[in-house]
């Protein structure tokens, strides 16, 4: 068994090569540049440089319409076609029928299962864990699974001792919007904390969602910025991995961000990113985003 890093990216698809509304175009995006030494589009959506694998993975997996993140995200989490179960794509929340689905083969319960431990390094704030108290129980995918398996939910404890990481990276936007005074801490730190937490996990699952927020003109700063900060992070976490030791899968749902164009999501393929030991491997299996989850497991058994 070797550890597996997910890095969750919601709503990023490979797509034209377009420098107005594409914004690994539009953006230097200095990950891309170092480890991959070109943007990857629709026309060379496969790049591979120096153990690094960065290529196209089918999210529409043939159901009519624009991909969902509740259907996406349980194809992703728990392996199976979500759309073609339901019948549609559907979201941003699970399906009513596949609740049942994600409660038996999510992938936290999976490793579980096999006798690993499993964590989801996301910090929530205060605010989710009234919502669950007062019964609420309308839960994305990644929480619900996290839930559903037993697996800890972090609060604002776990991320002030540096054992969490907040979804928006850099604790910036808890202090903005939801009135904490944490330190703001740099990208890298963050990556730090995160390779630590993969390390000592068979299986880790770090969840980023401002990705598609930026795609459906949500955002309400300046994109420049989410765009350095994630940028940052994910320079930090590719250069600073123990390739022998861990493999890395960062992975998304649907398209969306790769286009401004439009404020809805695409139908361009998902992004995937594999490095490490399996690296290799995972660009072999994984061709639809229902696959990812066991060419993970194959990873942990
Ligand atoms: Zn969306």
């Amino acid at each position: 068994m070797t550890p597996v890093l997910m890095i969750f990216l919601d709503g990023v698809g490979i797509g034209r090569e377009d420098y107005q509304f594409n914004p690994f175009f539009k953006y230097k995006f200095l990950f891309i540049e170092h480890f991959f030494g070109k943007v990857p589009s629709l026309n060379n959506p496969v790049i591979i440089n120096s153990g690094n694998f960065l290529f196209p993975t089918d999210a529409a997996l043939g159901v009519d319409g624009l991909p969902q993140s509740g259907t996406g995200q349980v194809s992703i989490l728990c392996g199976i076609n979500a759309p073609a179960y339901i019948g549609k794509h559907f979201g941003p929340f699970p399906y009513s029928t596949t609740i049942p689905v994600i409660k038996e083969k999510n992938i936290f319960t999976a490793v579980k299962s096999m006798g690993y431990p499993a964590a989801f390094a996301n910090a929530y704030p205060a605010v989710f864990f009234d919502y669950l108290k007062a019964g609420k129980h309308r839960l994305s995918t990644t929480s619900m699974s996290a839930r559903l398996s037993k697996t800890k939910l972090n609060t604002v404890t776990d991320l002030r001792k540096g054992k969490a990481v907040t979804a928006e990276i850099t604790n910036e936007r808890w202090n903005l919007k939801l009135g904490y005074r944490l330190p703001v801490i740099r990208p890298e730190t963050a990556a730090n904390r995160l390779l630590k937490i993969a390390s000592a996990n068979a299986f880790t699952l770090f969840e980023y969602f401002l990705t598609d927020h930026v795609g459906h003109g949500r955002y309400d700063d300046n994109i420049s910025k989410v765009i350095a900060v994630l940028d940052a992070f994910l320079y930090a976490v590719l250069d600073r991995i123990k390739r022998d030791e861990m493999t890395l899968i960062i992975c998304s749902d649907h398209g969306n961000f790769e286009d401004l164009s439009v404020k809805t999501h695409t139908l361009n393929p998902a992004l995937t990113i594999s490095a490490g030991i399996n690296a290799g491997r995972f660009f072999d299996e994984i061709k639809n985003i229902s696959q990812i989850k066991e060419a993970i497991l194959k990873n942990i058994r």
